[in-house]
């Protein structure tokens, strides 16, 4: 059993991110860039199927530009066995990534999809759910344990109420949620031999999809800073602020 793991360059979950000066877009130049954190995950997931038996082989893919190649290189020191840039240089609007990785599923014949369940750097939450659609396959979004059994998907999402399982028909689209399970750090013999592994470029221009962005971004700005807070002595000093000042309670 195949499983494809698509992951995405974004920008470090640690960098706070800035607004362009001109409003057009978040600022990334000379920043770090890593593996969309619920990428990570999804990939730990397709690797602990692989170490336990369950699954043959584990392709990363991602859809950008040349630099993805940075993330691709480290999904395979993390244990994906090969992996595959769609390369484009303009933007990917989760709808044209959906239809690349379409293309790709056609030639490559996965048994199971693990997206995250959203990019940190758009919080679109729409790729997955695209892609199961345009595939027509079972999705389970929003995992929090996955079981495979001879022709299905037993998932656990955590809902509002508690915990849901669901069983899904197989070929299937997962996308992780944080508590899947614990990603792995690459450790340096692993990223030594991650330069070996192989990595094949596909441009995405060859695969007859319409690439054109839908959505035009009208502006980014960062939020209005918070005024700081005032110390009170006494709850009924706290109350009475509440009240006259900000006027919050009556
Ligand atoms: P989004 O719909 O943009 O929030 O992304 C959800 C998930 O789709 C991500 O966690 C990735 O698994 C996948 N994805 C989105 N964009 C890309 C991309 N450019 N390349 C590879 N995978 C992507």
């Amino acid at each position: 059993m195949k499983i494809l793991v698509p992951v995405k360059r974004v920008l470090d979950y640690n960098i706070k991110p800035r607004a362009k000066a001109d409003g057009s877009g978040v600022e990334l130049t000379g920043l770090k860039m890593s593996m969309n954190p619920f990428d990570e995950i999804a990939l730990e997931e397709a690797i602990r199927l692989k170490e336990k038996g369950i699954a043959s082989e584990v392709v990363a893919v991602s859809c950008g530009q040349t630099s993805s190649q940075d993330t691709l290189r480290t999904a395979l020191a993390l244990g994906a066995d090969r992996a595959i840039l769609i390369e484009h240089d303009g933007e990917f609007e989760p709808l044209a990534v959906a239809k690349c990785l379409v293309k790709l599923i056609e030639q490559e014949q996965p048994k199971i999809v693990i997206c995250g369940k959203q990019a940190i750097d758009d919080d679109a939450n729409q790729t997955g759910q695209m892609l199961a659609a345009l595939l027509n396959w079972s999705q389970a979004t929003f995992a929090s344990k996955v079981e495979v059994e001879e022709d299905r998907l037993l998932v656990t999402r955590e809902i509002d109420g508690g915990l849901e399982t669901l069983s899904v028909t197989l070929p299937s689209v997962v996308t992780t949620d944080l508590r899947l399970n614990d990603p792995r750090f690459a450790t340096l013999p692993n990223i030594m031999k991650a330069k070996k592994k192989p990595l094949e470029t596909i441009q995405a221009n060859t695969l007859g999809i319409d690439l054109t962005p839908r959505v035009t971004i009208l502006g980014v700005r960062e939020p209005d800073p918070r005024s700081s807070g005032v110390r009170v002595d006494s709850v009924d000093s706290l109350i009475d602020k509440l009240k006259h000042e900000a006027k919050v309670i009556a």
